[in-house]
């Protein structure tokens, strides 16, 4: 686990925001890495579900699973709580649970928690299905926002309560598209 203090400069515009670069495409597929070896340490001889929510985490999900080395599935369901640079405090759930995980262990893949709130929905859409066990698996964590009751176990990256894209991550459904991680500049 890595704080993040990045002093580059380079500048990007999306819509009517600003961002600067904060998070290289080293770190965070270094950060990835040491999150695969800890599955493949953790699950060793297990089978896993990973469980990858859309739409951010479509990239960490895809660079993640290549490093897993363990016999496993992936599946995704799609979930709704940002509007703009914040959350709505409310989750909708748009694509459910298609996958069998009755006594499987599932990993959800996030690609950032932050309020806790996404998460607690997911474990209520996932406990229903009676899995074996379920732990998360996110690339960056917002711990001064979390609120809710369990933590990821698994973090690439803490970073503070600051709006970023980029990597997955959009601002108004644009700006996934990124290799990089970048800051919203106030
Ligand atoms: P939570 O429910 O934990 O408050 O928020 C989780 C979801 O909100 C994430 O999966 C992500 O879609 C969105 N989110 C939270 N923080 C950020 C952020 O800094 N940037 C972007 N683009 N999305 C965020
Ligand atoms: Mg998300």
């Amino acid at each position: 686990m890595i704080f993040v203090e990045s002093t580059n400069q380079e500048k990007v515009q999306i819509k009517d925001k600003k961002f600067e670069l904060y998070i290289s495409e080293d770190e965070i597929q270094k950060s990835i890495q040491t999150v695969a070896k800890r599955i493949n340490t953790d699950y060793k001889g297990e089978e896993i579900i990973f469980v990858g929510v859309l739409n951010g985490a479509f990239m960490f999900a895809a660079d993640l699973i290549k490093d897993i080395d363990l016999e496993c599935e992936i599946s995704f369901v799609k979930v709704t709580s940002y509007k703009g640079t914040s959350s709505t405090g409310k989750v909708h759930e748009l694509i459910g649970l298609t996958t069998d995980i009755k006594d499987k262990h599932v990993v959800i893949l996030e690609d950032i928690v932050d309020s806790g709130l996404t998460l607690s929905k997911l474990y209520s859409m996932i406990d229903h299905n009676a899995p074996k066990s379920v732990q998360v698996a996110t690339l960056l964590y917002k711990p001064d926002a979390f609120k809710g009751k369990y933590p990821p176990k698994y973090v690439g990256i803490e970073i503070p309560n600051k709006f970023i894209v980029g990597y997955g991550l959009d601002y108004m459904e644009v700006g996934r598209n990124t290799r990089e991680i970048y800051k919203i500049i106030e």
